[in-house]
């Protein structure tokens, strides 16, 4: 299957004429060729976005509102064939991942088709009798968009549909390994009778059809989603430009000696395997005090020993292969590493056998995890739980925020006042009390905190619509 590139409206190949492979990550299989996009392509859709930008920002808020109604509800109708791509793109398991994540992108163009419309802003009280002062928000003009592969419908939707409500052209360049997924997604932007410029797909390379759109004067504002290291490039590239990135996490769950254990390892054990561990949001290590250790790593094995390592769209797979390489590659070094320093896996801690392609990953459990690991310092993103012991609340406290990420964290407590002291005091933008740091609904607030390199802005619901908008003053004479 030949898949092409979306711009002004129109289905086209590279201007270089050069192509690469899509894979299906759990079989090997080509599932599709996808033109292999230029710096030249990627200022053709720059050009087509600044054509189509009065279009979509003249329209009014119930007009857009009714565009994103429109694209959702092609979607739901195409959302079984949506589900099946993504899971055959990705390698999540279809019954119990790809599916849900279809529904909450189609409810993601929902959300913003209500939130556009009851977005008031202020009119502002001055102390000069004669003026007159309000604001109105304004669309930005065009948004370069960039996303990875771990969430290919839910996090472009997430830019896609508040960029869209709130009146801005696009240019998106979506991962590599993940694509066929964009352009079905851009096929249902077109069915839904999007005007032609206004959602412009680049496909192609990160570092060249990515670095273009972000860094050149035709696009106004960035919205990025994707590693820290990237994103700290891209906000050094894209300098002066309104930013929206959300980056890695390293998410701490903190399981204190007074906690339900049960629910503690269900939780945590869910939010490392979820997505195969490929999230940034996952449990990417826990804290457990010593006198629960014992119980808890017993409750984290039964859930690992639980979890249905097969092929994505196989009935009982509840975990799918990981979707690519290097991102396997991170998971080898990562348990060499705490090998090397001393863990003990107790469960897993190798890629699995008897598949058709070896990004299979053995769900893992590794204990005393030294603190100087990279298990324990760096974002691993892969279906591993690493467990570390604490003996005071403070030093639970120091290794949590010992960490360059701080995106979301976990605290497993029945005291009220241990579940405040710790969600103050954990540096991260979210943090989720007695539940799994994947907890995740579209409206809620969503990125990093400051002085971590989890990301700038916050996304989500309104919290995006307002990000994705310039608050214009108008200030009025009325004598
Ligand atoms: P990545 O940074 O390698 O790539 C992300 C995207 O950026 C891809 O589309 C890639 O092609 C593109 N890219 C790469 N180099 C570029 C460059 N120089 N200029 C412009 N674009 C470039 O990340 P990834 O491996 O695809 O995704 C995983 C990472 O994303 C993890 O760190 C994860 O935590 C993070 N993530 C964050 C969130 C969030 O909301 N905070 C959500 C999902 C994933």
């Amino acid at each position: 299957m030949d898949l092409r590139m979306f711009i002004g409206g129109r289905w086209v190949e590279s201007e270089s004429g050069e192509t690469f492979e899509a894979t299906n990550p759990a079989t090997g299989a080509v599932l599709a060729r996808l033109p292999q996009g230029t710096r030249e392509d990627a200022r053709r859709a720059i050009a087509a976005a600044n054509a189509a930008r009065d279009r979509i920002a003249g329209l009014t808020p119930w007009e857009r509102s009714r565009l994103c109604l429109r694209i959702a509800a092609v979607m739901e109708r195409r959302q079984e064939e949506l589900a099946r791509v993504l899971s055959q793109d990705q390698g999540k398991p279809l019954h119990t991942e790809a599916r849900s994540e279809i529904a909450s992108a189609i409810e993601g163009f929902r959300e913003a088709a209500e939130h556009i419309k009851w977005l008031e802003t202020a009119v502002i009280p001055v102390a000069d009798p004669h003026k007159r002062v309000f604001s109105i928000r304004q669309p930005r003009g065009v948004y370069a968009i960039v996303t990875p592969w771990n969430f290919p419908f839910n996090i472009p939707v997430e830019y896609l549909a508040p960029a869209l409500a709130a009146g801005n052209a696009v240019v998106w360049v979506p991962a590599p390994t993940t694509s066929v997924c964009a352009v079905k997604l851009a096929e249902c932007l077109e069915e839904a009778e999007v005007p032609p410029g206004v959602v412009n797909l680049v496909t192609g390379p990160g570092p060249v059809v990515g670095d273009e759109i972000v860094a050149h004067p035709g696009t106004d504002a960035v919205g990025f989603t994707g590693s820290a290291a990237t994103g700290t490039h891209i906000a050094a590239r894209a300098a002066g430009k309104p930013l929206l990135l959300e980056l890695g996490g390293n998410g701490p769950t903190i399981i204190l000696e007074d906690a339900d254990i049960s629910r503690a390892a269900e939780c945590a054990a869910f939010g490392c395997f979820f997505n195969a561990g490929q999230v940034c949001c996952a449990t990417e290590r826990i804290l457990v005090h010593e006198r629960v250790h014992d119980a808890l790593v017993d409750g984290l094995l039964a859930a690992a020993r639980q979890v249905r390592l097969g092929l994505p769209e196989d009935e009982g797979t509840t975990m799918g292969p990981l979707n690519n390489q290097p991102v396997a590659e991170k998971m080898d070094r990562h348990l060499a590493d705490a090998r090397e320093k001393g863990a003990e896996v107790l469960f897993g801690g190798q890629r699995a056998p008897g598949f058709p392609t070896d990004l299979f990953y053995q769900p893992t459990v590794v204990d005393r995890v030294p603190e100087d690991s990279l298990l324990n310092t760096e974002e691993t993103f892969g279906p591993v739980v690493p467990v570390l012991t604490f003996r005071t609340h403070e030093e639970a406290l120091a290794i949590a925020n010992a960490c360059s990420l701080g995106l979301v964290s976990a605290v497993f407590t029945t005291s009220l006042r241990h579940a405040h002291h710790f969600a103050e005091k954990l540096r991260t933008g979210i943090v989720c009390v007695n539940d799994h740091t994947d907890y995740w609904e579209l409206h809620i607030p969503f990125g990093g905190v400051a002085g971590k390199r989890s990301g700038v802005g916050r996304i989500g619901g309104k919290h995006a619509i307002l990000e994705m908008t310039d608050l214009k003053t108008i200030a009025m004479d009325v004598r």
